[in-house]
């Protein structure tokens, strides 16, 4: 197996670091955009799926680069919204562009107000995109199941965690925090299929 290059287009530190645990342990030099000073580099995220958009920021950023790259894009699936395609590819700018976390949240509690706790299920779906350096694309895909709460709760984490009950925990992302999170979640189930898709490919070689 030779050592090569993976470069990442995500420039949230937290995903870098997060990436970099897991592939840990493979023959591969783990760079973000910022080891490489690539600095305005920004992709519209205008596709209708989470796919489109990881491989359109995959794509955009292997073009500037030597090596692999990967992107990834996720989002937040509530099933009684828009026949559980809401806020989904939307979830970044739900309440609007540039939304806050809490304004999102916010915006979240209202549309399911009344809403019983039965139907507030809710899933949250990453895509990954791998552009190899034979301009092949692979992706994987990761999801993560739970409930929509009726407030929020705890303080730890991002976006809709405090909102979202993890099944098989009676707590939020929020709640849980990072350690646990990182084990279970969407992002983590995608990048534990994207290791093993890696190795696939380096042993064929
Ligand atoms: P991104 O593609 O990872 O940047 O995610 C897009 C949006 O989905 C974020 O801005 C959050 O609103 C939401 N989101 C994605 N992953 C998570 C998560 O793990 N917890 C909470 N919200 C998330």
């Amino acid at each position: 197996m030779s050592n090569r290059e993976l470069i990442l287009s995500t420039g949230n530190i937290n995903k870098v670091q997060e990436i970099k645990d897991i592939l840990m342990d493979m023959p591969i030099t783990v760079l973000s955009k910022e080891d490489l000073n690539i600095r305005s580099f920004e992709v519209e995220e205008d596709g209708e799926t989470l796919e489109e958009n990881a491989i359109k920021k995959a794509k955009a950023l292997a073009d500037r680069v030597e090596g692999m790259v990967m992107a990834d894009d996720s989002g937040l699936f509530v099933d009684f919204l828009d026949g559980g395609r809401a806020p989904g590819v939307h979830s970044a700018r739900y309440a609007g562009c540039n939304a806050t976390d809490r304004a999102n949240n916010d915006k979240l509690l209202k549309e399911l107000e009344g809403v019983p706790l039965e139907k507030r299920r809710a899933k949250f779906e990453t895509v990954i995109a791998l552009v190899l350096e034979n301009g092949n694309v692979i992706t994987v895909t990761g999801e993560c199941k739970g409930t929509i709460g009726f407030e929020p709760r705890g303080e730890k984490g991002f976006g809709y965690d405090p909102l979202f009950i993890v099944d098989g925990y009676d707590k939020t992302f929020a709640e849980l925090g990072e350690k646990i999170k990182n084990k279970i979640s969407h992002r983590a189930k995608a990048l534990n299929k994207l290791k093993k898709a890696i190795m696939n490919i380096m042993r064929d070689e």
